[in-house]
């Protein structure tokens, strides 16, 4: 057992406050400011348990939703450190848009994805064996104390950290030879920072589909290294297990959509549960209207996804009130929509850029639909998209390579 590797940090740091505000979010990152250079560098790895995430961030929830920016995390951490102290955490924000912009030049990848948890939903279904591993695995009762242990903060906490979504998703794959997307599944209906790209993209590059042949295994040791002996599954785990193959799948990327403009000068918004942070959308025009289009989340309705996400639409709602002097009303289905843009008067609708996904499909749908009223859906992309997506046509160096110019054309954003 090793011995925690920084210095033990006040209590406020430790305990996350997991509330779905842009407030809660911003004491969050100023709380973890002064571990976010070398101490972060340092000890990020060890997952201290439930009781204390003092060596990481836990700004994933709010990054996920842009209820906090990627842009105003890296600019106050800098501010902070720099960037050679700080550059391993910066690099690990970018990680999150490495992976927005590999998708989003890639959705067959999600399509398969998406394809392939149905299918397997209904051989579940007509396999007994497979349905009773399976709820046992979901249930947290397969006998290894550590993963039962994650499955248990997942479903109640709705939050892992890094390395335990590792471990968990390699013994699901290769000790438990279930399925890895009904794994990503599962894992997309609990997590409070529930994200396509990270999330998909995680579990498949675990599996070893998104670096061909590469897979993580987890290991024992490693389990007990990291957990600073809390667990050890020493014998438990498949740690030879081949990496898993697929049918071919086409992944050279694709172009990104272009960038849409705004022509006019009186304008409805429209946020979404992809970027709850309107305040700092760049627009040109006067915001005489403004609303909330709410997507159902996947995930039970009283766990603790779906509370921060609630929360988080309602605390958007507020401060789009706040911020542009109109009423804010939250939306849950295309006439509403229909109805409240045909109600503002106005020849364009703004909304912040939908990465692919759910929301992204919702978000096309209504564009058709506002089309045939004679309203223009304009999908506004924020300049870190436009400037990290193409970054991610191939592995993740490319963009780090970049890293520097990407941070220091910040401000001048
Ligand atoms: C199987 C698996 C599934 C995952 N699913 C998700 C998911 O649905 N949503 C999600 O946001 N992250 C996901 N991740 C990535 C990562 O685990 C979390 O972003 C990270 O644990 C969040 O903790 P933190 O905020 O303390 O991160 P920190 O270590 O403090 O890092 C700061 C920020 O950088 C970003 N980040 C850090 N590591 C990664 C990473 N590996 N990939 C992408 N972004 C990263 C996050 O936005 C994070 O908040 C997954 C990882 C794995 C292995």
């Amino acid at each position: 057992m090793s011995s925690l590797p920084f210095d033990p940090t006040p209590q406020a740091l430790s305990r996350v406050d997991w509330t779905g505000t842009r407030a809660a979010g911003l004491a969050r990152l100023e709380a973890f400011l002064p571990a976010a250079g070398a101490a972060y560098t340092r000890a990020r790895n060890t997952d201290l348990g439930p009781d204390d995430r003092s060596n990481v961030s836990a700004l994933s929830p709010w990054l996920a939703r842009r209820l906090i920016t990627e842009e105003e995390v890296v600019s106050r951490v800098m501010a902070c450190h720099g960037f050679v102290k700080a550059e391993k955490f910066i690099q690990e924000v970018y990680w999150r848009s490495y992976w927005k912009g590999w998708l989003e030049m890639r959705p067959q990848v999600l399509t398969r994805f998406n394809q392939d948890r149905l299918a397997l939903k209904q051989t579940v279904a007509e396999d007994p064996a497979l349905a009773q591993r399976l709820a046992r695995a979901k249930a947290g009762e397969t006998g290894i104390a550590c993963f039962d242990a994650w499955v248990r903060e997942l479903t109640t906490l709705g939050w892992l950290h890094n390395h335990a979504r590792m471990w968990f998703a390699s013994i699901w794959i290769f000790t438990l030879e279930l399925p890895w997307q009904l794994g990503a599944d599962f894992f997309f209906k609990h997590l409070l920072d529930a994200d396509v790209a990270s999330n998909t993209l995680s579990w498949r590059w675990v599996a070893g589909l998104h670096t061909k042949g590469k897979h993580y295994l987890a290991r024992a040791s490693n389990i007990e290294t990291h957990t600073l002996g809390r667990f050890n599954p020493a014998g438990q785990l498949a740690e030879n297990a081949l990496p898993l193959d697929e049918p071919f799948l086409q992944t050279g990327p694709g172009a990104l959509p272009e960038r849409e403009i705004l022509f006019e000068e009186r304008i409805g918004l429209l946020v979404h549960g992809e970027d709850l942070h309107p305040e700092s959308l760049p627009l040109s025009a006067k915001v005489v209207g403004a609303g909330l289009l709410h997507v159902a989340e996947i995930g039970p309705a009283d766990g603790a996804k779906n509370k921060f996400t609630r929360r988080a639409e309602q605390d958007a709602c507020n401060r789009l009130e706040q911020a542009f002097g109109v009423e804010a009303p939250l939306m849950a289905s295309l006439d509403e929509v229909l109805n409240w843009a045909v109600g503002l008067d106005v020849k364009e609708i703004a909304t912040p850029y939908a990465p692919v996904g759910p929301i992204a499909w919702h978000v096309t749908d209504l564009k058709r639909a506002l089309a045939d009223q004679g309203i223009r859906l304009v999908q506004v992309r924020r300049s870190w998209d436009s400037r990290t997506w193409p970054l991610a046509t191939g592995g993740f160096f490319k963009l780090k390579e970049k890293l520097p110019n990407l941070v220091r054309d910040l401000d001048r954003a």
